[in-house]
């Protein structure tokens, strides 16, 4: 691609409910192309459908982006020289628009009443309101002029619409698909102005993308067949020279690949889609967001790059800077990217990995005092550092570090029953002694000792070792036993072995 000037791009949502994952990927390749070619990230609020209006949507877009770390240059919040950035509040810009559509020949006005559709609904089967139904209707291509003067003039309900002339070839590149091509044949005269004076998504996203003057615009490919209507309306108001360059992102589909990852898909196979918990006004349910599941937002954003983006070299991680600089949209595949959780917790392991306890701890500090509220904050991480690499999710944390911070509930006794001997009941007897008497209690040390008194009773390592974890942890698992040992310390490692000792006396 060649070198961009003045990159200005927007992600445009509408306020209707919590962001799926597509929703933020869209944003999150906005932004990486923007920052890659030293452009702006511009979020713009498209409310001009009042109806799907939901509170609390436009905080959460805002929260999501923030905790994502992609945050818009321009916005309701952060101001700029295109404001304003909500779509309701520039409701007064968009009518000439329309108008001058229809002074043009390229728009009409549409008096039909909904139950007057909803008659022709039921009359013509797959009824459009398009080149081949409109002149039965009652706009003003069927009406003579100064009736339509007349309904205008007192006030009678109407919307604007476009009008497509049949069977036209409307073509554009988009920089992922390439060369598109459209039939507007196909298509219906989209309502452009609706009877409460707002834009429809069609003409308003024209207008602002015209006004703001964004260079590239990015969606998902869901509105693919929406493109025809935006570049005939490029055409007629703003010329083609003027628009920005199209790339309608892939889907992101379900685990099987069949079809497009649902919010209901996440509910029925127990994942995440949205980026953090989202709480239905109207009926109070939440929907469990990646951010609550104990996702890292930087494993996050990571993993949401890679659907659908790779850089070509197999190389997977990516840090937000390097995605910066490493993305370009031409790059970005075709076909949908199938999302996979067992992926997804797989990058969040491996940024937990490389992520500072101290970090670790602040999104898990709540959890941690309700769990553990004896453990100081440097045991705590001292525990992370200890069992980061058994985790995937940080709430697993706390189900990992259980055994650190007090005595198993259960001990499988009967696993360490079945192969008892007295001289392993001498072994621990020797070793509870030696532990009462030490002060070496790192684990290497320990470690050294405990296979010293093996050897001297004649026992092999393992025939010690597993008694000895079940008796730290109450089970088969955890991390290295000694490291246990010394972490719980002395006086708890004992304590510990005298509880299942008794059981087997
Ligand atoms: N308002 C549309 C949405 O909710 C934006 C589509 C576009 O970017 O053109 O996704």
């Amino acid at each position: 691609m060649p070198e961009q000037k003045n990159v200005r791009v927007r992600f445009a949502p509408s306020p209707t409910g919590g962001l799926h994952l597509g929703g933020v990927r869209t944003a999150l390749f906005n932004y990486l192309f923007a920052k890659k070619h030293g452009g702006k990230f511009i979020l713009r609020i498209e409310d001009t459908d009042q109806t799907r209006f939901v509170p609390g949507a436009e905080e959460y877009i805002f929260k999501t982006l923030a905790w994502c770390g992609i945050q818009p240059d321009e916005s309701v919040q952060h101001g700029g020289d295109f404001a304003p950035y909500r779509q309701s509040e520039r409701k007064a810009s968009y009518a000439q628009y329309a108008e001058k559509l229809i002074a043009m020949g390229k728009a009409y006005y549409a008096f039909d009443t909904a139950e007057e559709l909803e008659e022709k609904r039921k009359q013509i089967p797959n009824f459009q309101y398009s080149s081949a139904t409109r002149l039965q209707l009652k706009n003003s291509l069927t009406l003579p002029a100064d009736e339509v003067q007349k309904l205008l003039a007192n006030g009678t309900p109407y919307v604007i619409r476009i009008l497509l002339e049949p069977n036209e070839d409307i073509q554009f590149t988009d920089l992922i698909r390439g060369e598109v091509h459209f039939n507007t044949s196909t298509l219906d005269d989209k309502v452009l102005l609706k009877a409460d004076g707002m834009p429809t998504y069609h003409l308003a996203v024209v207008v602002d993308d015209f006004a703001m003057q964004i260079s590239h615009a990015f969606r998902g490919e869901e509105w693919l067949p929406s493109a025809p209507v935006h570049i005939l309306l490029w055409k007629y108001l703003f010329g083609l020279e003027a628009m920005p360059q199209w790339a309608h992102l892939p889907l992101i589909l379900k685990p099987d690949g069949n079809g497009k990852l649902s919010k209901r898909d996440g509910e029925r196979l127990g994942f995440p889609v949205f980026a953090m918990d989202w709480t239905d006004p109207k009926t109070n349910e939440t929907i469990t967001g990646f951010k609550e599941r104990g996702f890292l937002p930087q494993a996050f954003v990571n993993m949401l790059a890679l659907l659908g983006w790779n850089d070509g070299t197999g190389t997977e991680i990516f840090s937000l800077p390097e995605l910066c600089e490493k993305f370009s949209i031409e790059r970005v595949t075709k076909s949908g990217a199938k999302f996979d959780y067992e992926k997804a917790k797989w990058f969040n392991a491996a940024y937990i990995q490389k992520t500072p306890a101290e970090i670790l701890t602040i999104p898990i500090a709540d959890a941690v005092a309700a769990a553990y509220p004896n453990a100081t904050y440097s045991d705590f991480l001292k525990a992370i550092n200890l069992v980061k690499d058994r985790c995937a999710l940080l709430p697993e944390f706390i189900e990992q570090t259980a055994y650190l911070f007090a005595a198993p509930k259960k001990i499988e006794i009967a696993t360490i029953q079945e192969k008892w001997t007295t001289e392993k009941n001498t072994f621990f007897e020797q070793w509870t002694d030696f532990l009462a008497s030490t002060n070496a209690i790192d684990a290497a040390n320990l470690e050294t000792a405990f296979k010293t008194l093996a050897a001297e009773n004649n026992l092999k390592i393992g025939e010690v070792m597993l008694p000895f974890r079940i008796m730290l942890v109450g089970g088969k698992f955890g991390i290295a036993v000694f490291d246990i040992a010394s972490f719980i310390g002395v006086e708890e490692t004992i304590a510990r072995i005298r509880f299942t000792l008794q059981q087997l006396a």
